[in-house]
């Protein structure tokens, strides 16, 4: 058993296979060295990196503006996400920004908007960002206070977005502010707004467990050409549910990276630390932890391209990608967790790859919803499916 054997699944074309091992050798090469300890810095290197190298066509859609393929393929976001989560949390930070900060433009921007952006996030020349979050509206998405007032043929944004990601080292930030269609959802629109627009500014940086770059941003008076909104006014709510639609799917396949890694360094520390005259490796109580953990990683996996091979034969995938979030995402805190128990005192040690991957993984079960807020969504769908199935004879009790 390898980490490659879910290649052969059936979920993928021969064409996944050799993107993940040919992504998985040049990783080892370029990406597992780039740790400065500066994150900006970092995460600006990767992005060019992974542009000049080609991976980020992989995070745009249509060929004619950089993309590798005519649509987002999610299982080979999903296989790249996993493959850099396994060797450089940052470098699977770096890839995966570049597809949700342009995600929005990729599904509904116009030509001028594809031709515009795309080009240069998928060579590294340009850095995205998704700004959706606000102080007082996470996981109340439409509870959002920022708001667009139009103006001409401009809107003028006022209000704040925060835990937003590549904040403060974006070129770009796709927004979504309150534009007043409708009450609640139905009442907000998504624009580009480039980052040295006047008005547009970082509030404040955000230090958080796994350094990354990370800011709340404020808008004040900070006018936009209407050109720069994406879509029709009113359907940004949707476009943002769209866009996470794809990349949900990817958390989880980053989850799986870091819980694959975690397996390959434990397996490593028990195989080769010694103790009452054997290795760690041979007490049964060993074993059953490997197991345990192994049948996370396979439960991961399993849901995580179901997901990703369900989105990309066009079936929706609402359930199905929360729930591999949520499965891959609380399995690797575990698997994760387990490896640092396996490693004992060294496993708490300041950057050495367990305790990096401790603090990389806790994040990933509140962003882009959290754990509850998945299982509301799976709960919300299952009943919805019951509701239109039901049979005549279910009990009403
Ligand atoms: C490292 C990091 C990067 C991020 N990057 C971005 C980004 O690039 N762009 C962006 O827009 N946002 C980003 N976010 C924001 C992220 O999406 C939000 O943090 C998330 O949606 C949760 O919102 P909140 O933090 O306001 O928590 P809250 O909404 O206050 O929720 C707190 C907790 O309440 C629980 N909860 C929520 N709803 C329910 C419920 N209905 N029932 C029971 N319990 C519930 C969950 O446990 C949740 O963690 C990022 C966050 C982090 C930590």
């Amino acid at each position: 058993m390898t980490a490659a054997d879910h290649l052969s699944w059936p979920f993928f074309a021969p064409h996944h296979a050799e993107l993940a091992t040919t992504l998985d050798a040049w990783a080892a090469e370029h990406v597992a060295s780039v740790h400065t300890g500066d994150a900006d810095a970092d995460c600006r290197a990767l992005v060019r990196l992974l542009g000049a190298h080609g991976w980020l066509a992989h995070a745009v859609a249509g060929r004619e503006f950089g993309g590798a393929g005519e649509a987002i393929d999610t299982r080979s976001i999903c296989l790249i996400r996993e493959t850099l989560a396994a060797h450089n949390g940052l470098a699977d930070f770096a890839f995966a920004m570049q597809g949700l900060g342009s995600g929005a433009i990729s599904l509904d921007g116009t030509s001028a908007q594809r031709a515009r952006y795309l080009p240069r996030v998928a060579r590294g020349e340009a850095i995205a960002a998704f700004a959706l979050s606000e102080p007082d509206s996470g996981s109340d998405v439409a509870a959002m206070q920022c708001a667009a007032r139009a103006e001409g043929d401009e809107y003028v944004l006022n209000g704040e977005k925060t835990w937003i990601s590549n904040g403060g080292i974006a070129d770009f930030y796709v927004v979504f502010a309150r534009t007043g269609e409708a009450l609640g959802a139905r009442g907000i629109s998504a624009f580009i707004v480039d980052a040295d627009t006047p008005g547009l500014s970082i509030a404040e940086r955000i230090d958080v467990i796994a350094p990354h770059p990370l800011a709340r941003l404020r808008f004040t008076e900070c006018r936009v050409p209407a050109t720069q909104r994406i879509g029709a006014a009113g359907t940004g709510f949707k476009l943002a549910m769209r866009t996470l639609d794809v990349f949900r799917t990817s958390v989880a396949a980053a989850a799986l990276g870091f819980a694959r890694r975690a397996m390959a360094e434990a397996r490593a520390r028990v195989t080769s630390r010694r103790m009452f005259g054997g290795v760690l490796a041979d007490f049964q109580l060993t074993q059953a932890t490997l197991a345990t953990m192994a049948m996370q990683i396979d439960s991961a996996a399993l849901h995580t391209y179901r997901a990703a091979w369900q989105r990309d034969s066009g079936r929706t995938v609402t359930a199905e990608a929360a729930m591999a979030k949520y499965v891959a995402t609380e399995g690797a805190q575990r698997v994760i967790d387990a490896a640092v128990q396996l490693w004992g005192g060294m496993g708490v040690v300041h950057d050495v790859p367990v305790e990096r991957l401790y603090r990389e993984i806790r994040a990933l079960r509140i962003y882009e919803g959290a754990s509850e807020v998945q299982q509301l969504i799976i709960a919300r769908e299952l009943l919805k499916t019951h509701a239109a199935s039901r049979p005549p004879h279910a009990s009403d009790a």
